[in-house]
């Protein structure tokens, strides 16, 4: 008998639906020429979930979830609901949702495709080829530390690592090192704080188990200037939860669109997959949004979730294929375009290829 995975799909507000079907399509090609199964069920979150039920995260989407495989996610937010109480936005649902889902590590690639090389506000030589894997500590660090305060003359937050937090994150960044070029660069701030020092600590514990892979350790604001002097040095970059959240948007910045870049939020139980751009309510329900960054979220999800690699590779292949030919939407319309493409069209073309 095939096998066969239940995908939770969340596909949110703005663009979320159309860049999700065009996934949907995706990995329904590409399961059917490999012959497993998906079987999808959907999830309420952000605004749509605020109109139909009046909450950003009802407690059918929370249980729901937990059943999955693996759950795939457009995107939140717009507008509509900007005015609404913190805790009731849509933002405060996909919170909640991670936490729920226990997502204590994120993972953010950023590769530069050869044909987009030209779509980068840095020189082609220097990002030409650059493939990182940034595996960033979600739930501990200073965002959570306590005590925290807002006084009247003073305000502080807490920096604060378990052993547990770090080895779990670090095994995590030593099994992807072991399928890609098999080099970790843990970055710290060891010169001056103590958590750094621990955390340096315990990656090297890790390190042991993984004979094969080389380590390195770079402060921050080295590797802060590093990833724009040379990026191509860099395979898996390991950090911590402040100083990945700003280390991975500048990565992504180096291939240049926002359109084009997926991610994932992986832990104990079920993971959540999802590109890393917000709902475009300034494009939304006109086709013309760039679906490969959520084509690509599907890829991790098949790769890191459900170990579908060959599948992976496959639509993988597909996006390059599609883009070395000219295929592009609007959003990359100035870069070497033979044909500007809808959303529905780049799913279709995807789709294509990724089932041969
Ligand atoms: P955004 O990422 O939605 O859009 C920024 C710019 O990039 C816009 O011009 C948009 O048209 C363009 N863009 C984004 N994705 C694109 C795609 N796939 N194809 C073509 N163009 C694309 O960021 P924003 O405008 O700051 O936020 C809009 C809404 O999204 C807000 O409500 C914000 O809170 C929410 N948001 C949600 C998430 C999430 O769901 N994970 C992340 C970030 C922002």
């Amino acid at each position: 008998m095939s096998k066969s995975y239940k995908i939770g799909i969340i596909k949110g507000d703005g663009i979320g639906p159309e860049i999700i079907d065009e996934a949907i399509k995706v990995l329904d090609a590409v399961s059917v020429s490999q012959g497993f199964t998906l079987k999808y069920e959907e999830f309420l979150l952000g605004g749509s979930a605020i109109d139909e039920t009046g909450v950003p995260l009802p407690d059918e989407t929370i249980q729901g979830v937990k059943k999955c495989d693996a759950v795939l996610f457009g995107a939140i937010g717009g507008p509509k609901w900007d005015s609404l109480e913190r805790h009731l936005r849509p933002e405060s649902g996909l919170l909640g949702l991670r936490k729920e889902m226990g997502t204590f590590a994120n993972l953010r690639p950023a590769m530069v495709y050869d044909e987009l090389v030209n779509a980068s506000s840095l020189k082609a030589e220097v990002i030409e080829g650059v493939d990182i894997m940034v595996v960033r500590e979600l739930t501990g660090g200073i965002y959570f530390g306590q005590p925290r305060e807002l006084q009247e003359d003073m305000a502080f937050n807490t920096m604060v690592y378990t052993r547990e937090e770090v080895k779990r994150i670090a095994v995590v960044a030593f099994d992807i090192a072991m399928k890609r070029k098999k080099r970790i660069c843990s970055v710290d701030k060891a010169n001056v704080l103590e958590v750094s020092q621990f955390w340096r600590e315990i990656v090297e514990e890790i390190a042991v188990d993984y004979p094969e892979v080389e380590l390195t350790h770079m402060y921050v604001d080295n590797a802060a200037m590093q990833l724009i002097r040379e990026p191509k040095q860099f395979d898996v970059i390991l950090t911590g939860n402040i100083f990945g959240d700003i280390l991975s948007d500048a990565a992504s910045m180096l291939s240049g669109s926002i359109g084009l870049l997926p991610s994932a939020s992986t832990g104990k139980g079920v993971g959540l997959f999802e590109p890393i751009h917000g709902s475009a309510p300034d494009i939304a329900g006109q086709g013309i949004s760039n679906p490969l960054a959520t084509i690509s979220s599907a890829s991790m999800m098949l790769r890191y979730a459900l170990g579908e690699n060959a599948s992976a590779d496959k639509i993988d292949d597909a996006i390059k294929k599609a883009l070395s030919e000219g295929y592009r939407t609007g959003d990359l319309g100035d870069y070497d375009a033979k044909e500007i493409c809808t959303c529905s069209e780049m799913g279709d073309i995807v789709a294509d290829y990724s089932s041969k």
